[in-house]
């Protein structure tokens, strides 16, 4: 096992505050590098106290009246599912993969060689609370059944990727509940940037990164929040996104490869995290989990789960995704990690 640096580094920025009659501030600003792929993350906390005017109020009144004029029309309702895109019946008999209330089928428009949207409830819409570990397990097992029938008709598909857009903000164009799940013959640039990160950490250290960041951060306990199963929660010491909370496998990194007990872990946390998300008041989430088929030889990575919020909806909701992101490649931490990890364990528990 190889030790892990956490970098980081303080500046102080000075201003006269006119909220405060001009008095004399300092500020002070935190900037933390991922230790894995060296991007950086900034922290001020004073936007952690002022977080209310960041990331505004969820308009629920709107929600329910968005919902409530979208129901009529909605695709992905029980009583229209029938109507949406169906594979070929040499590919899967039927069309569409079902569980529970779970109905998985063709993106109209993919974004990979396979690309399919999972329905995640009958329900027209949930508030991030009302993902409940059923729901997620179903559609979950749904991803799990199509990713193993495309590894199985194309040995050439290798990269995995289950996503969720939640809600407008978070780049949803359709507020029923869904997942989706990406399959392509190459990694897409994240996922390429883990592998290769991970290739290199194993061929340099002689050890898996996150099998050693678990051990630390399990020993420190600053950011670790539970284990569940094979599944560790922790949040993340400089996160690419608003309150970043991931989810590392101990196993080989392949979802098709992995057990019923796995699912039903890994949905159970995923459930916790949006609980956790709706506790601290966040509407929008996204969350990529990143799996490749199992290689010939030891590669180093592990299948892991990222989970992070988005800005809450209501009518003049401003973007988080601005300069600092587009044109600098950083991100702004809203909640200290580790305050985050402090708020999400009694959801586990
Ligand atoms: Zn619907």
């Amino acid at each position: 096992m190889a030790e892990i640096t956490f970098e980081r580094r303080y500046d102080t920025v000075e201003i006269l505050n006119p909220l405060k009659g001009f008095a004399h501030e300092r500020q002070q600003l935190e900037i933390r590098w991922d230790p894995l792929l060296h991007h950086s993350s900034l922290y001020n906390s004073g936007i952690e106290a002022g977080i209310k005017s960041f990331i505004g109020e969820a308009d629920r009144a709107m929600l329910e009246r968005l919902a409530a004029e979208s129901a009529g029309r909605c695709f992905f309702c029980p009583e229209r599912i029938e109507s949406t895109s169906r594979f070929p019946e040499e590919f899967i008999a039927g069309g569409r993969l079902k569980t529970g209330e779970s109905t998985l089928f063709p993106n109209i428009f993919a974004l990979a060689p396979y690309h399919a949207v999972m329905t995640v409830s009958h329900a027209h819409w949930l508030p991030p609370g009302g993902f409940t570990t059923r729901l997620i397990r179903d559609a979950l097992e749904n991803a799990w059944k199509y990713i193993a029938i495309v590894f199985e008709t194309n040995a050439e598909a290798t990269y995995a990727s289950l996503n969720a857009n939640y809600l407008f903000p978070a780049g949803a164009s359709v507020l029923h509940p869904h997942f989706q799940v990406l399959v392509s013959h190459v990694p897409y640039s994240y996922q390429e940037r883990l592998l290769d990160a991970c290739k290199c950490y194993l061929k340099e250290k002689g050890s898996a990164y996150h099998e050693d960041l678990l051990a630390i951060e399990r020993r420190t306990g600053e950011r670790y929040i539970a284990q569940n199963g094979n599944w560790h929660w922790l949040a993340s010491y400089a996160p690419l996104a608003a309150n970043e909370i991931v989810g590392i496998h101990t196993g080989n990194g392949d979802f098709s490869r992995l057990t019923k007990d796995d699912l039903d872990n890994l949905a159970q946390g995923l459930a916790s995290v949006l609980r956790t998300y709706s506790h601290l008041g966040y509407y929008a989430f996204n969350f990529s989990l990143y799996s490749r088929r199992t290689p010939a030889n030891r590669d180093g990575f592990h299948s892991l789960i990222r989970c992070l919020t988005r800005q809450n909806p209501s009518p003049n909701y401003r973007t988080d995704d601005y300069f600092l992101q587009k044109g600098l490649e950083s991100e702004l931490i809203l909640t200290r990690p580790e305050n985050l990890a402090q708020a999400a364990q009694p959801f586990w528990s």
